[in-house]
């Protein structure tokens, strides 16, 4: 029991701390949600960039006493792990200009760490710069949801276990009942937790309330936009101007479970041409069935390959998955499907080359739509294949989503081209 009142003391202190780190996590989302609200959202920042500035120097400080707690709290560990998350979140926050550098010098400048660094010429440039504003608008849009969704909560559940009256997003909140803080929790406590975390929160879905006809609800774009994905493909077509090519290499496979879907991540190195634009390949997910339809039609499943160009335009590129043949890159995929939700799986000596799913022929459809899933952003490229690969049933079967395809969108007059 001493033990815990000493915690209770000790994490009282880190508690303070998180709050001016938290803060700063919590405006991020709040910048994105209301982003019609840019210029105040802008000047909270720049209020909280200044107490976050107290509060690195006090890192150090506080990453010896975590790791004196971790000794003697293994118990509490799920806190701990929000509290590294609110930390690196404050991390890719604050140490930005120096970090730009690294990054830029290590040619690793994640989607994850973009929205750092814009956040960063945000609160530095502020909002007499408009292409500031547009650019971190767009960096965290880009960013993977699941990890911008992941700092935000960490930084509401902390706020929460420090004792602030926060009003947790949905996505944010545990279906286990709250752990009462004075008791010791034991081991069979701990089981429930996880067992109860193994419901994953889900706030949109492909069914019922949280469906696609009800994303508009809480992604506006989903339901207003009028360059939506993804489309029944029906001539006539255009001929289309442009030429794509891809490049792809080999690297290690970092496979996950989103909640929403399988998807690959990729190391950067291997890149699509359109035209002259280079666009970098940044992951691979799927769909089943596919989203798109060709004449009014199905295939089993779609693979989509997420591109981004330095400028930070999105380009798709969709094979489709045709009930056929057992395929042999897909093969290699189940097998090393992560074991859970959420975390990205690096099986040990496992080596992907994404164009081992590219069918011979680059022939394409193309067409302007958006992220198929929300926030349902539009000014994304769309290049569907025409000529399909093969999956075998069983291997469509082993695909852990039954269904998790949006359905196809109205044209509003765009043109579908094909090469
Ligand atoms: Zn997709």
């Amino acid at each position: 029991m001493q033990k815990i009142k000493d915690f209770v003391k000790k994490y009282a202190r880190l508690a303070l701390e998180i709050l001016l780190i938290s803060g700063l996590v919590a405006a991020l989302g709040l910048a994105y949600w209301n982003f019609a609200g840019k210029k105040h959202v802008v000047k909270e920042l720049a209020e909280l960039a200044e107490q976050v500035e107290a509060a690195q120097e006090d890192t150090e400080k506080v990453k010896e006493a975590l790791e004196a707690s971790e000794k003697a709290m293994q118990a509490l560990e799920d806190k701990q792990h929000e509290f590294e998350a609110v930390k690196s979140a404050f991390a890719n926050g604050v140490l930005l200009q120096d970090i730009e550098t690294l990054y830029k010098a290590q040619k690793s400048l994640t989607t994850e760490r973009q929205v750092g660094l814009a956040a960063l010429r945000l609160l530095t440039k502020g909002a007499e710069d408009p292409d500031t504003v547009a650019a971190f608008e767009k960096s965290l849009e880009m960013a993977e949801w699941n990890t911008r969704l992941q700092s935000v909560c960490a930084a509401q559940n902390a706020l929460a276990a420090a004792g602030q009256k926060v009003t947790l997003l949905s996505e944010c909140q545990r279906k286990s009942p709250a752990k009462d803080k004075d008791k010791e929790p034991d081991a069979k406590d701990k089981h429930a937790k996880k067992e109860g975390d193994k419901g994953h929160d889900v706030h949109w879905g492909y069914e019922g309330d949280n469906g696609p006809e009800h994303w508009g609800a809480n992604f506006p774009i989903c339901a207003k936009g009028k360059k939506q994905s993804p489309l029944n493909i029906i001539g006539p077509f255009e001929k289309s101007k442009d030429t794509i090519a891809v490049a792809y290499k080999e690297g290690p496979l970092k496979i996950l479970n989103n909640g929403h879907t399988i998807q690959v991540n990729v190391e950067p190195g291997s890149t699509l041409k359109v035209n002259k634009d280079e666009f970098e390949l940044l992951q691979f997910h799927f769909h089943r069935p596919s989203e798109e339809q060709i004449d009014g039609k199905n295939s089993a499943m779609v693979a989509h390959f997420v591109h981004k160009s330095a400028a930070g335009k999105l380009a798709v590129v969709g094979v489709l998955l045709n009930e056929g043949k057992d395929n042999a890159a897909i093969k290699t995929l189940w097998a090393n499907l992560p074991p859970t939700e959420g975390q990205e799986h690096v099986p040990a000596k496992v080596k992907f080359n994404p164009s081992a799913l590219m069918p011979a022929s680059m022939s394409f459809y193309a067409y302007e739509g958006s992220l198929t899933t929300p926030p349902c952003t539009e000014g994304v490229n769309f290049y569907i294949l025409k000529t399909g690969v093969d999956i075998s049933k069983a291997q469509v079967a082993k695909f852990p989503f039954k269904m998790n395809a949006r359905p196809v969108q109205n044209l509003n007059g765009r043109k579908i081209s094909a090469d």
